[in-house]
């Protein structure tokens, strides 16, 4: 199935959740509102859901992008703030500094987990966790290589990167269902496992979510009744 993506919002009357219907509701953007996502779900999240989602979302956003959401300007609700230089870490012989630098100098990559598919495609029991690999794109300004030029006999220019694989896999997990819940409502959800993967009580993250890198969504796969559901936006999809 491949939905057209319509950019308007779409009620839900519960929250996507936990299925409480008897709590103040609030908005769901699918994709983290500071990634300039285009779905949105408007009454479908109580607070108690919300607090979750909002917090694994906003440490990846804050451990794994803080500088490429300013070199990209996304939108941020604190624009005013965002500073004009960004810190450079140096080390000589172990020693760590951390120079100010503005963005024309400083060497923007965009941090990139890398995930094998979903464990449920290819390992029978679930394991907790999620493997991963992270890579580094090249976005803009020199190149680490280019930058450390600048700095006779350091051992490392760059930025570091500590980041919790999981709390990225949850936010991929969130914005997969509320993206398949935009299309076709929550009725086709109600029992799906990843609302426990999103809210943190089932730890075995990597049976679910998972980067796929062959032909649009495996429906061959004997022994499993899925529906699948792909999203698609210029350059990207979302399969779910
Ligand atoms: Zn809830």
């Amino acid at each position: 199935m491949n939905i057209p993506v319509p950019v308007n919002a779409r009620e839900i009357g519960e929250c996507i959740y936990c299925g409480t219907r008897d709590a103040p509701l609030g908005k769901e953007h699918a994709v983290p509102y500071g990634l300039n996502g285009p779905w949105t779900l408007l009454k479908a999240s109580c607070d108690a859901c919300a607090k979750i989602t909002h917090r694994f979302e906003r440490d990846t956003m804050r451990s794994l992008w803080p500088d490429i959401r300013n070199a990209l300007a996304m939108q941020s609700r604190r624009r005013d703030k965002r500073s004009q230089t960004l810190p450079l870490v140096v080390e000589h012989d172990g020693v760590r500094e951390t120079i100010q630098v503005s963005r024309s100098e400083f060497p923007i990559y965009l941090p990139t987990p890398l995930f094998p598919p979903p464990a449920l495609f290819w390992r029978s029991k679930p394991i907790r966790g999620v493997f991963t690999n992270l890579d580094a794109i090249h976005i803009a300004g020199p190149t680490f290589k280019e930058a450390s030029q600048r700095y006779p006999g350091a051992n490392f220019v760059g930025a570091h990167t500590n980041f919790s694989p999981e709390d990225f896999a949850r936010t991929l997990a969130k914005i997969g269902f509320c993206a398949a819940v935009h299309g076709l409502g929550l009725a086709a959800f109600t029992h799906t496992p990843i609302r426990k993967v999103i809210l943190g009580s089932d730890p075995c993250i990597g049976h679910w979510v998972g980067s796929w890198h062959g032909d649009p969504v495996n429906d061959t796969h004997e022994g499993l009744h899925a529906i699948k559901v792909q999203r698609s936006l210029a350059g990207s999809d979302i399969h779910v």
